[in-house]
């Protein structure tokens, strides 16, 4: 089976090639960006994926060799609802909501685990390792066991008891840490490297992000080719911000859609904000935030090791970045779940808060296309 693409570098001018277990940039430390190496998609394609189901219709863009079946639990497709009653009450006419929280395993960490587990298991690998701050272990449990495969998971103790359980139910092997998702991931890097598992850590492997491209990819077919003006997404590790990013630049260089990328818009709980401040200061790396905290576990990564290109993605897309407290994710998100019917999680109610703040001191006009993303569902933090 030959693998159409290559491994580049992100920051600095290296390249590989796809095969084996590739971690990050052995020159710089950074991370890898998949680059195809195959026809560029046609218009043609474009109408078949249009009629497919699940992420994987979007295989011309995605790291599957022709004829390879991926690890997959159907994935995907979720739905994108019009926001009549919240955009009013927002002043937002067109206000939408990418419903992520029905996916396999609850959250959108479904579509990233889906192409790294499908990967790693081509290449060879029967243990793989996730530190997480909830989400990430549960996705990695179902897909390793679907994939026949073990898995491992290092998560704080204090990560919601819900999505501690759902790793347990998947069959994956948990371990609580003391600490945040940062103590995890020391933990799942040395267990890595004593036991010779596969680290699928955000952005240690180059394929949870080629995942999360379908995000947008989905964007795209439900606008009919469209883009909308601003996204609006909870960010923690930044898989589905960079993902995107990369993913509406790679609709674009195909002629698949015309216009301008949407503005990015990263939201964080003010008690972890490492990517809000870096982008407030005008820097291009984020510092360690010091003792995050935050009920919102998928947001609680006080030195994400893709802030690089999350503020990149932020800057060039003419996005913005902003702090929401707990309090007020916490009621947005409750206000919303009523007001709309759907299960949003406290990442999704982060998102809601933060549109208020953008709609408040104009930076979204009344009549943008506006995305909020429900990253995840509500249930999995309650009990
Ligand atoms: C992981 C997670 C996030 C953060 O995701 P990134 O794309 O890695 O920044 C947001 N919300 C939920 C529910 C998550 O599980």
């Amino acid at each position: 089976m030959t693998l159409d693409w290559i491994l580049a570098c992100s920051a600095c001018a290296n390249t590989r090639a796809p095969d084996g277990l590739p971690t990050v940039c052995d020159l710089c430390g950074q991370p890898w960006l998949v680059r195809y190496r195959r026809a560029a998609p046609t218009v043609t394609a474009r109408a078949e994926v249009r009629r497919g189901h699940g992420m994987w219709r979007f295989q011309p863009f995605l790291p599957l060799a022709e004829g390879e079946q991926p690890v997959t639990l159907g994935e995907g497709d979720t739905p994108l609802l019009h926001l009549r009653r919240s955009g009013a009450h927002l002043g937002l006419r067109d206000l939408w909501l990418k419903d992520e929280g029905v996916n396999p395993t609850g959250s959108f960490k479904a579509r990233g685990l889906s192409a790294a587990v499908t990967r790693a298991v081509a290449a060879g690998a029967t243990r793989l390792v996730i530190p997480t701050a909830g989400n990430a272990g549960v996705a990695l449990s179902a897909y390793a066991s679907r994939a026949g495969v073990r898995a491992r998971v290092f998560a704080p103790r204090t990560t919601p008891p819900v999505i501690l359980e759902q790793v347990r139910v998947f069959g994956g092997e948990l371990e609580l840490v003391d600490g945040h998702i940062g103590d995890a991931g020391r933990l799942a890097a040395a267990w890595s490297a004593a036991e010779g598992a596969y680290n699928v850590s955000t952005l240690r492997e180059p394929y949870r992000i080629e995942g999360k491209k379908t995000l947008a990819f989905e964007l795209a077919v439900q606008f009919g080719w469209t883009m909308p003006d601003a996204i609006i997404y909870p960010t923690g590790g930044g898989t589905g911000l960079i993902g995107m990013w990369k993913a509406f630049t790679e609709l674009i260089e195909a002629g698949w859609v015309r216009g301008t990328p949407p503005r990015l818009f990263s939201v964080q709980a003010a008690g972890c904000a490492p990517v809000v401040r870096a982008f407030e200061s005008g820097a291009d790396r984020g510092e360690p935030w010091p003792d995050p905290q935050t009920v919102a576990a998928g947001l609680r990564v006080p030195a994400p090791l893709g802030d690089r290109l999350m503020l990149q993605a932020l800057r060039e897309s003419g996005g913005g970045a902003v702090a929401v407290s707990d309090t007020e994710l916490t009621e947005a998100a409750r206000v919303a779940s009523r007001t709309e019917g759907i299960d949003v999680s406290p990442e999704g109610g982060a998102a809601f808060a933060a549109v208020r703040q953008l709609r408040e001191n104009g930076t979204l006009r009344a009549e943008d296309r506006v995305v909020i993303f429900n990253t995840g569902a509500g249930w999995l933090y309650r009990g």
